[in-house]
């Protein structure tokens, strides 16, 4: 076979323009990192995309994420899908909005107690978003593009061969040079095996259905969703049904077509009805597998997203979990190329997004189990649904889900540090948000100071000083470019003790 050679050496090639790929590119060429991401698809929209089920709950990590760097503001559909901001609790008598669920047993906003958010709320963003696939992945494509990202398509990584220095990737009869490759090509991953990681963890319990249909005879099935004893099985008002079938995952290994007989004889099978399928239009299946690579790094190579991790999609968690990573990754790699890391500071890409990965698995697995149609799950679901009415039950699985207990430790002696810094908004209308754009780390102080300004420029961080419309207490913030505290004090600031946050982070 004749090999075709591109002779640019990129800093980092990317394998697949999924929106962990696309996300990382934009922050790696934000850092001024010369990119370029292979994508296997000859186009970037699948038919799967396009539909309804291809929504995607964004939370509150990857909103202040995407917001950080301007990106949700270009996206329109979230006005469209936008639930209400927490703060914005129901009048009296009016009832207040689900605003989530855990193994389908939704949590009342009216019963948060929101004083345990109290150093990530109030503040003005979303805690979640509904946005299409189509979309996250159109305007990571445009942001990337614009800050000169290679992107090609229909070029599948099939393997690669690395040295000390540089990774040489082959995608069939091209190969290409970089000097880091990051496998951000999803579940089934040509990096990771090749990378030989090991993909630890828990095999399923059912297969699940997604499938756009149309139904002779709804009126035989209940509307919402519905477990019994052989599965569960939700019809939404548009024709889209999605069923979990407990069968080990057998149907969904074995490969074989989806066809309108086969989901017809497992509705009727779970729903005990003589139920008609009269078209079926699209589907997919899927499965409550739960692996994650023991590592997140060999050598010069690198995995983010579902390439790293994989579980089921109950609750949506798998696209927030590979944009954190990607948010987590993207400037400790530029930092690493431009030879401004301090030491061990890619190591930590891995200490610490394992963790907040194998919790997600974990939160997918307890769902799962008390899914399952069987005596003692349905027992320990009706525990957990007496919980979940529980204002401190409401506020711990709300917390989870949307993201706002998430937090990374990084030995810090005030309580902010390694939370998402809140949403802060200053009198002069600007916001955290809005001065982040740049990706730079920050020393933020709600007071001038002319020591923290000249600690910033020489430390060549972003000095911010204003006045906020809320400080919580709080006097002065290290912030790294991924928005998370790294420092923090409620009293005038300690050098010495600032200095050596920053030594972690920057060089
Ligand atoms: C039904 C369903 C509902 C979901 N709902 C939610 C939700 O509400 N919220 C949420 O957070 N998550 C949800 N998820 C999970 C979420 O969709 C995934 O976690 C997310 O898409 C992962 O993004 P990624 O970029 O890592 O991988 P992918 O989106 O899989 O993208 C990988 C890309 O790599 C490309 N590729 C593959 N192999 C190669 C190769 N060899 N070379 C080059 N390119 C390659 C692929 O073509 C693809 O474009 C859901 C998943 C499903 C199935």
């Amino acid at each position: 076979m004749k090999t075709t050679q591109d002779n640019t050496l990129y800093d980092v090639i990317i394998s697949g323009a999924g929106p962990v790929g696309l996300f990382l590119a934009c922050e790696l060429a934000l850092a001024k990192c010369k990119v370029l991401i292979l994508e296997r698809a000859e186009e970037p929209h699948s038919p799967l995309k396009q539909l309804p089920f291809g929504l995607r709950g964004l939370n509150s990590p990857s909103i202040e994420a995407l917001y950080r760097r301007g990106l949700l503001q270009e996206m329109a559909l979230h006005k469209r899908f936008k639930t209400p901001h927490i703060s914005s609790n129901p009048k009296p008598g009016e009832k207040a909005p689900g605003a989530g669920h855990f193994a389908r047993i939704p949590f009342n906003r009216a019963n948060f107690d929101t004083t345990q958010w109290k150093y990530r709320l109030p503040g003005s963003l979303d805690t979640s978003i509904f946005t299409s696939m189509e979309e996250i992945e159109e305007v990571l494509y445009r942001r990337a593009e614009n800050l000169g990202v290679a992107i090609k398509y229909g070029i599948g990584v099939t393997g690669f061969d690395q040295t000390d220095d540089c990774v040489t990737v082959q995608a069939g009869d091209q190969t290409f040079q970089s000097k880091w490759l990051v496998g951000c090509d999803g579940s089934r991953s040509v990096v990771r095996k090749a990378g030989g990681f090991e993909f630890a963890g828990t095999e399923p319990e059912f297969t699940g259905y997604t499938a756009k249909v149309d139904i002779a005879d709804p009126e035989k099935l209940h509307t919402g969703g519905i477990t019994t004893e052989r599965g569960m099985y939700l019809l939404s008002q548009v024709d889209y049904l999605i069923m979990q079938d407990f069968d080990g995952g057998a149907f969904h290994n074995s490969g074989q077509p989806v066809t309108l007989e086969h989901v017809q004889a497992t509705l009727r099978r779970i729903s005990d009805t003589d139920v008609t399928i009269t078209a079926l239009h699209l589907s997919t299946t899927w499965t409550d597998r739960a692996r994650q690579t023991t590592a997140y790094r060999n050598g010069r190579v690198l995995l983010a997203g579902d390439a790293a991790h994989i579980h089921a999609p109950l609750g949506g968690q798998g696209l927030n979990l590979g944009l954190g990573d990607a948010m987590n990754l993207g400037w400790k790699l530029a930092a690493t190329i431009h030879g401004q890391a301090p030491e061990g500071l890619l190591d930590t890409y891995y200490t610490e997004r394992y963790p907040i990965g194998a919790k997600v698995l974990d939160w997918s697995r307890a769902q799962v189990t008390i899914m399952k149609p069987n005596p003692h799950s349905q027992a320990l679901n009706a525990i957990i649904r007496d919980l979940i009415d529980t204002r401190d039950g409401a506020t711990y699985f709300a917390g989870r889900v949307m993201g706002l207990n998430m937090h990374y430790d990084l030995n810090g002696k005030h309580p902010m540090v390694g939370y998402s810094v809140p949403a802060i908004e200053f009198e002069n209308g600007t916001s955290i948000n809005n001065l982040m754009t740049d990706g730079k780390g920050v020393l933020l102080s709600f007071e001038d100071d002319s020591q923290l300004k000249s600690f910033a420029d020489t430390n060549h961080l972003k000095y911010i000083s204003g006045t906020a419309k809320e400080t919580f207490g709080v006097k002065a913030l290290l912030i790294r470019p991924d928005g998370f505290i790294a420092w923090a004090t409620d009293s005038e600031a300690d050098i010495s003790e600032l200095t050596e946050a920053a030594q972690r982070w920057f060089k």
